[in-house]
């Protein structure tokens, strides 16, 4: 038996490495195991969210909208430019030094904050011990009095596209293509496929997605994604649902995808590349042994209460390995809830209030209640809507596209949910959700000084519009 730990942390994404960080600035003793290589083929801290997930795409998403943007959109501003080009492997090399700058940081908070880097992979036995094995194949056990499970997802696999990593890719392999893919195919017309769509239609592909559901982001406000489809359909993505894809076969370095279409006929259609992005399942393959004691659902994940304890005594499981959105920032506060319990304080995070954001332009953002939850609860609500149009500021900018949308509970004024489609929609909906946190009604928010001009204004007139109070749109009701 090696070291003895008060905590020791599987995984380092933004669960594990957060909480590890959150745990040792709270005196306790700390270990953080992880088993991922960077690019480089080293060790590197940081999960899916900062080497393959948020942070790259995020990178690729910025560059191919100054790329496109420049292409687009200066006219209108009187500004001529010659010659745009693009070179994809420039691109695809800066996203790796951010990444390499942002891991970076990661093992130097590490170090400033004293969490031991354990560099294996870690799987949970009895009583409260881990087993690490390590790159030469040596094996060590851990002991700690809290083990907190933090191995995040990996993407689902679908039989009838296998991913190659040259032709069929996920979406790992979509943040590496080394030039611009004539033809794009995209299976899932979810978070992934819409961003990393956007990144190479934006570049010149021309892009189809093939989504089996036949509702276009089936959890989000319908109104909210049918403007978004609107939208996005104009940009050129071709979005098609009520897919069933057959089969993906490539021959002579071309993806041959069969599928049945809406109406049930069959159709085919053939690519440069194709990404399959259906979702993510918990990596629990080999974490843990028969008798650790903790369950996992029929989706494999790895059961907990609201506060991320399994139970086992002393584990506890956050981010994507449990309940509730796939996101970095819920698993982030989950690993400061847990580090915060662990050291005796009564830390809770309220799960109603995570925002989610879909990084196409425009955003899509969104916090709360949709329509259709609060209309299925059978209560009376009023909606305010705010049209990017009727904004000084979006005209300014000539980004007009979009609206807010504020849903408030017709007796109490609260608000339930805000839904926004436009420019900077991350940062406006967070706005409310701050709002909502502390209970704030439409009114609250209407009553507000709103810097102007500013696209926050936005919410302000949507709030106003919630009480028939806008003053820069008609009023549906005036009360
Ligand atoms: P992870 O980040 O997956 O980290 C888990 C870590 O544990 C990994 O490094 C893994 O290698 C390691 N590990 C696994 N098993 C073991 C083991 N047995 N021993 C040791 N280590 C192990 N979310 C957002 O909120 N915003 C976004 O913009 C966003 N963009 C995304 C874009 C893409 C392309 C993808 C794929 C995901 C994106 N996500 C985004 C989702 C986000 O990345 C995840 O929700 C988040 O990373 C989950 O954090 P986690 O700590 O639970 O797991
Ligand atoms: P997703 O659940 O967002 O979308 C997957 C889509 O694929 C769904 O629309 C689903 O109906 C469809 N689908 C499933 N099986 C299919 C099949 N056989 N054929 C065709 N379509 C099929 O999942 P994702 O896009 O893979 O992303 C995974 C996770 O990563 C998400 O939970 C998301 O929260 C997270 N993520 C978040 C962000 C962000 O916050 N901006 C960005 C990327 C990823």
């Amino acid at each position: 038996m090696s070291e003895k730990f008060d905590v020791v942390f599987i995984g380092a994404g933004p669960g594990g490495y957060v909480g590890a960080i959150r745990a040792a600035q709270l005196g306790l003793k700390v270990a953080c195991i992880e088993n991922m290589k960077g690019k480089d083929g080293k060790s590197t801290l940081g999960g899916t969210c900062l080497n393959i997930g948020c942070i790259p795409s995020k990178a690729l998403l910025d560059s191919s909208y100054k790329y496109h943007e420049t292409q687009a959109s200066l006219a209108v501003h009187g500004i001529s430019v010659k010659d745009v080009g693009i070179d994809v492997p420039a691109m695809i090399r800066r996203k790796d030094d951010i990444v390499k700058q942002l891991t970076g940081g990661i093992a130097q908070l590490f170090k400033a904050n004293g969490v031991a880097h354990i560099k294996g992979t870690g799987k949970l036995l009895a009583n409260k011990t881990v087993s690490v094995l390590d790159e030469a194949g040596e094996q060590t056990l851990y002991q700690a009095d809290h083990i907190v499970l933090a191995t995040g997802s990996s993407p689902v696999e679908i039989p009838v596209a296998k991913v190659d990593g040259e032709f069929i890719v996920d979406s790992t392999g979509a943040l590496e293509f080394s030039a611009v893919p004539e033809r794009l195919g995209i299976i899932g017309a979810g978070v992934i496929g819409l961003e990393l769509g956007s990144v190479w239609k934006r570049l010149g592909s021309e892009v189809v997605l093939l989504e089996a559901m036949d509702t276009f982001l089936a959890s989000m406000d319908q109104f909210i994604a049918k403007e978004t489809k609107k939208t996005l359909g104009r940009q050129g993505l071709d979005i098609r649902l009520a897919c069933r894809v057959l089969g993906a076969e490539v021959k002579n370095q071309q993806v041959h995808v069969s599928y049945s279409d809406k109406d049930g006929n069959q159709q085919s259609d053939v690519f440069d590349r194709l990404i399959v992005c259906v979702g993510r399942r918990p990596n629990t393959d080999g974490l843990l042994a028969a008798d650790s004691g903790v369950e996992t659902d029929e989706r494999g994940r790895i059961v907990v209460n609201d506060f991320c304890a399994t139970s086992t005594e002393g584990i506890w499981a956050i981010g994507d390995l449990v309940r509730g959105p796939m996101l970095a920032h819920k698993a982030s506060e989950e690993g400061v809830m847990v580090a915060e319990r662990i050291a005796g304080q009564k830390a809770q995070l309220n799960y109603a209030l995570v925002p989610g954001v879909i990084y196409t332009h425009p955003e899509v953002a969104s916090v709360g209640q949709t329509e259709e939850q609060v209309k299925a609860t059978g209560n009376d609500y009023k909606v305010g809507m705010f049209p990017f149009a009727a904004s000084g500021r979006a005209l300014a900018a000539n980004d007009t596209t979009g609206l807010v949308k504020i849903i408030a509970d017709a007796v109490t004024d609260r608000i339930l949910g805000c839904h926004i489609v436009g420019a900077s929609a991350a940062d406006l909906v967070q706005q409310v959700a701050i709002a909502m946190e502390f209970g704030a009604t439409a009114e609250d928010i209407g009553t507000m000084v709103f810097a102007h001009p500013a696209l926050s204004e936005a919410v302000h007139e949507a709030a106003l519009a919630a009480n028939g109070h806008a003053i820069h749109i008609a009023n549906k009701k005036k009360r």
